[in-house]
């Protein structure tokens, strides 16, 4: 099982067998409240049957038809739509199966970028500490979580992490964007000074870093990391695996912050999480750079069998209809204050250090318990499960980011779940 203790999940195994709208559903009946969106990634809710019937349609229409100067229709209408979605003149998309592939190829066409403008030096990359890129060479080498490189070697060399953004005594139970930490964007010139801005490639940041527990970027920072990356001609990379289609409104966070990176990854939501699938969205720019060689080359030496499956774009342009149509990439303002207000009613509730929250995601930071990270925060999310409700343990964090069509009524039930557990575990 994939991110699974699976010793323990043998002696604890939850069981889905089923899944609609806002629950899952236990073999034996049991529904239960949903507060991840699978895995941030069911934005518009469970089985929802416009996508469920549009990946039967194409699954009888095309099963497969990609690679090797083969094209299908869907595939152009689905990154059409996207190219509507994303800011400005991120207009080019390069299909994947997964965020970690996106993030992988990303960083590759940074790289190609580099090379194809004669900057064949610029072969580092930078990450950032507590980031998080998936698990594949290139996203678990630039991903800031020791614990998730340490088993596997050197993985990428000449990769660098900027500090990450987080400061408790500076920033507990700021909602939205601290006010705090600005100036750590500033980081990058260490790195610059150190490596020299003519080896650097390209600099990959989560604009809210998810996976290491919600953290928002501080006021300033992310446009700081913008005018330093073009004043060095480093690419920037957006990584909003997380933050992509509609988790913190405006579509992506690159229209919610307005600074607008060279690159943006995205997966999860991207159909719903309904197929695998994944993208990467490019500035023309970059796009051009890759261009200019003799018509019979391939651009872009980079793909995977599956890149814009017929069944996943299918199940793409389907959920695209539902969250347009519902309003759901655009948010409802009221909703997330109703939201952000309920998570920030825990504050003073036994174990809780620190809130965090940004559309709809929302992280409670426990005290952690000495020498057994993530007790609490599993003790936490068994005993939320045991009340109806799907919560996750990330590190010594509770994490929430549920289906956008939640209710009020279901964020109620939600937080006041999270509350009772939390005063009941020791
Ligand atoms: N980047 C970010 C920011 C993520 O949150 C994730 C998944 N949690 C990934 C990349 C990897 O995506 P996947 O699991 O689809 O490979």
């Amino acid at each position: 099982m994939p991110f699974t203790a699976n010793r323990r999940f043998k002696a604890n195994p939850i069981i889905f067998s089923a899944a609609e709208g806002m629950h899952y559903i236990t073999p034996d009946g049991r529904r239960i409240l949903d507060g991840t969106a699978g895995l941030w990634c069911v934005n518009a809710g469970h089985c929802r049957p416009e996508i469920s019937d549009a990946i039967a349609r194409q699954a009888r229409e095309l099963d497969y038809g990609s690679a090797f100067q083969l094209g299908h229709p869907r595939a152009f209408e689905f990154a059409e739509r996207i190219a509507q979605l994303a800011p400005a003149d991120l207009n080019h998309v390069f299909f994947t199966n997964s965020g970690s592939e996106a993030v992988d190829t990303a960083l590759k066409i940074a790289l190609a970028y580099q090379h194809a403008r004669g900057e064949t030096e610029r072969v580092r990359v930078v990450g950032r500490q507590r980031g998080y890129h998936g698990m594949n060479f290139g996203g678990t080498s630039v991903g800031g979580n020791p614990g998730h490189r340490r088993p596997f070697g050197n993985l990428l060399a000449s990769v660098d992490h900027l500090v990450h953004t987080y400061n408790r005594e500076q920033t507990a139970f700021t909602r939205g964007q601290p006010a705090w930490g600005g100036h750590l964007a500033d980081d990058l010139l260490r790195i610059i000074a150190e490596q020299g801005a003519e080896t650097i490639a390209a600099v990959i940041v989560e604009p809210v870093a998810g996976s290491t527990g919600v953290l928002p970027p501080p006021v300033g920072y992310l446009e700081r990391l913008r005018e330093i990356c073009t004043q060095y001609g480093i690419v920037l990379i957006f990584d909003e695996v997380i933050t992509g289609f509609g988790r913190v409104t405006k579509g992506f966070a690159s229209n919610y912050y307005k600074v607008l990176p060279d690159i943006i990854t995205c997966a999860k939501g991207i159909n719903n999480g309904a197929i695998p699938m994944g993208a990467v969205v490019a500035r023309e720019f970059i796009h051009d750079a890759l261009m200019h060689g003799p018509i019979n080359s391939i651009e872009l030496p980079h793909g995977y069998t599956c890149s814009g499956h017929p069944i996943a774009c299918a199940a793409g342009l389907a959920t695209l209809d539902v969250m347009e149509r519902e309003g759901l990439f655009e948010g409802d303002p009221e909703l997330i204050q109703y939201f952000e207000d309920a998570a920030h009613s825990l504050k003073g509730v036994r174990h809780v250090l620190d809130i965090r929250t940004t559309g709809m995601l929302a992280a409670f930071d426990l005290a952690p318990v000495e020498g057994m990270p993530g007790k609490r925060s599993y003790a936490c999310h068994l005993g939320a499960f045991e009340k109806g409700v799907l919560v996750r343990s990330a590190g010594d964090a509770t994490v929430i980011s549920p289906p956008l069509i939640i209710s009020r009524q279901q964020i109620d039930q939600l937080f006041g779940t999270l509350a009772d557990v939390l005063n009941s575990i020791d």
